[in-house]
């Protein structure tokens, strides 16, 4: 079975891998294929800037 990892929030496609198929993956995947999402670089990016995620360190209360 094919595993697709795509960005969930633009869609663009990360990772594309072949997997042993296992006794569930049926149920999990369409058409032999299993899609599941992540994040690319750029949103991780965008995410992290617009909700503040890497700034632990700070104590800039506004
Ligand atoms: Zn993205």
């Amino acid at each position: 079975m094919k595993i697709k990892t795509i960005c969930a929030w633009c869609g663009e496609l990360i990772s594309e891998r072949y997997c042993p198929e296992t006794k569930n993956y049926q149920v999990l995947a369409k058409n032999g294929e299993m899609v599941s999402h992540g994040l690319c670089p750029a949103c991780r990016l965008a995410i992290e800037a617009k909700y503040g995620l890497n700034k632990n360190r700070g104590s800039e209360d506004v």
